[in-house]
């Protein structure tokens, strides 16, 4: 049987063709019928070259669905069920995912939809992906959960969630998000369980910002208005915040973030904006700051849905819009130009 997929193909063009349909390669692998994705900055950056990549490849990471093949070794999922699945899928048995480094698993180094590179697993922008180690790496998606409000947590809502919990914030402590994209916009949301007494949002869009308000940003910061270093110190004793999470990634954001926190304070990088850059160590040092980053190991995404179930969390106001996959290649244009106040776009069948 034939699908339907997006693939990057040679020349960074987007392609919408029949492929055929995945099977069941190994034993623990389940085909998940993608019922909901999202089309996320990396896919972006994969069409514009950004990201190195091998063309020929299915897109698309982010995404839940109906289980509609089980492998014969898969035992805690059957046909029919509704999952939410990791955009980096790991076996949960060898050394590394044994401690729970599941961002370095040892069997799958790789992503859906990244190619040749990063471990050749056709992506989710399709009607079916075969997802390996589904025992290990998937979770249920509770009923009451609809899929709008699970899709976004396979990446960029666990990855909001670690770039908070990898600041350890106190409840009353001050907290200071830069950037208010998706992973952004989600840390400004997951920061709200920890009960921040300030909560910050930098960003230069006001749409973008006004969406922070409603998932709990106390103070909105538009640098083209405000000077952003002065406002926050001055609302902060003069200190700086407790905790900055850069998730922009850029030189002069974590600049601002080792400005902006106070002496003895932390810093949360999830923004990967540029691939190496100058650091201003001296000012680092004489802060007693600590740095912490990474990629998220996606093995919160239980507790995600779990708050999600229980009204705790919400962030699926950040789906500004809908496409068909028809019609995805559109939305790949509305989101890369932030088109009609796009955050994010989800991708139905
Ligand atoms: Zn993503
Ligand atoms: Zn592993």
């Amino acid at each position: 049987m034939n699908m339907k997929a997006l693939f990057l193909r040679e020349q960074r063009v987007l392609s919408l063709e029949d492929t055929p349909e995945p099977e069941i390669l190994t034993a623990s692998d389940v085909i998940v019928q993608v019922t909901a994705s999202s089309i996320c900055g990396s896919d972006v950056h994969f069409w514009k070259g950004h990201f190195p990549s091998i063309p020929n490849f299915i897109l698309g990471h982010e995404f839940v669905g109906v289980i509609s093949d089980v492998g014969k070794d898969v035992r805690s999922f059957k046909v029919g069920d509704r999952v939410a699945v990791p955009a980096a899928p790991f076996c949960g048995i060898c050394a590394n995912c044994a401690v729970g480094k599941v961002y370095n698993c040892l069997a799958v180094q790789g992503m859906f939809g990244a190619g040749e590179i990063k471990g050749n697993l056709p992506g989710a922008q399709a009607h079916y992906v075969r997802v390996p180690h589904a025992d290990a790496c998937l979770a249920k998606i509770p009923d009451s959960v609809s899929d709008q409000e699970a899709l976004l947590v396979g990446d960029v809502l666990s990855t909001g969630y670690f770039a908070v919990e990898n600041g350890s914030p106190q409840p009353g402590d001050s907290i200071a998000v830069f950037g208010a994209g998706p992973v952004g916009l989600c840390a400004v949301a997951c920061a709200q369980l920890f009960s921040p007494a300030q909560l910050f949002l930098i960003d230069i869009e006001d749409y973008r910002l006004e969406q922070g308000r409603i998932l709990g940003a106390t103070h909105l910061l538009n640098p083209k208005r405000v000077n952003v270093i002065k406002h926050i110190k001055s609302l902060t004793d003069g200190n700086g915040v407790d905790l900055t999470i850069d998730a922009v990634g850029l030189p002069q954001i974590l600049n601002e973030c080792i400005t902006c926190t106070t002496p003895g304070g932390i810093m949360s990088v999830v923004g990967i904006g540029t691939p190496s850059l100058e650091f201003p160590m001296m000012k680092f040092m004489f802060k007693n700051l600590t740095m912490r980053g990474g990629y998220v190991p996606l093995i919160h995404m239980k507790r995600l849905l779990t708050l999600i179930q229980e009204k705790r969390l919400d962030v699926s106001s950040l789906i500004t819009h809908t496409v068909k996959l028809n019609s995805i290649i559109e939305g790949y244009h509305l989101f890369a130009n932030k088109e009609d106040n796009c955050i994010k776009v989800m991708v139905v069948p």
